[in-house]
């Protein structure tokens, strides 16, 4: 660092703390920064900032969104009937991408993990039984990634749902177990989610 000015070494810096990037990789992004043009520069530190101040989780399924509601949880053409609990903003982008589901969406924003200490109350569990109490709900669709932290959540879960007479299904396992929702190609995603089971 001491071989840059400041200005340099602090784009380092701020590139080495992106996830995945060494220090290799962000000197060579702001090199690249540096040599490119001045509009491309201010574009891509303008998308940064935007995707920041421009989302906000929706008020409803907690999805991200630039509107509040999202248009999802807005859409007529959704069957609302049907809640599709994720871990995660990027679940919803993975079953969005099979087609194959037309109902409602829930974000966890995490799964229940005793080892790293999140609990039940540490994510959005809270907000979907609150949704459940007021709308009308007819079936809830786990699908929490097949890891032993989303099948606790997947769990935890089904065991308050169910007394509120409620159907509670879990998505197959197409999904390689401890694999991630938002890797399992279409079709692996859409069988888990034709094959879903009654808890
Ligand atoms: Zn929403």
């Amino acid at each position: 660092m001491i071989n840059y000015v400041a200005p340099v070494a602090k784009l380092i810096e701020e590139f080495s703390k992106l996830p995945g990037i060494g220090r290799k990789t962000a000197q060579r992004l702001a090199f690249y920064i540096l040599n490119s043009k001045e509009e491309e520069a201010v574009s891509l530190a303008e998308a940064i900032i935007n995707a920041k101040r421009k989302t906000k989780y929706c008020s409803i399924c907690l999805n991200i969104t630039d509107i509040d509601p999202c248009r999802i949880c807005t859409s007529h053409k959704r069957d609302k009937s049907m809640i599709c609990v994720v871990e995660d903003p990027r679940d919803v982008a993975a079953m969005e991408r099979t087609r194959e589901y037309n109902g409602l969406y829930h974000v966890l924003h995490g799964a229940i993990s005793p080892m790293e200490g999140i609990g039940p109350e540490d994510i959005k569990i809270k907000e979907l039984l609150l949704r459940l109490q007021n709308d009308d709900i007819k079936e809830v669709i786990l699908a929490t990634n097949p890891t032993i932290e989303g099948e606790a959540t997947s769990m935890y879960i089904s065991k308050l749902v169910k007394p509120m007479g409620i159907k509670v299904t879990r998505i197959a396992h197409g999904i390689p177990v401890g694999g991630d929702l938002e890797y399992a190609d279409e079709v692996t995603l859409s069988k888990a989610l034709e094959g879903r089971r009654e808890l």
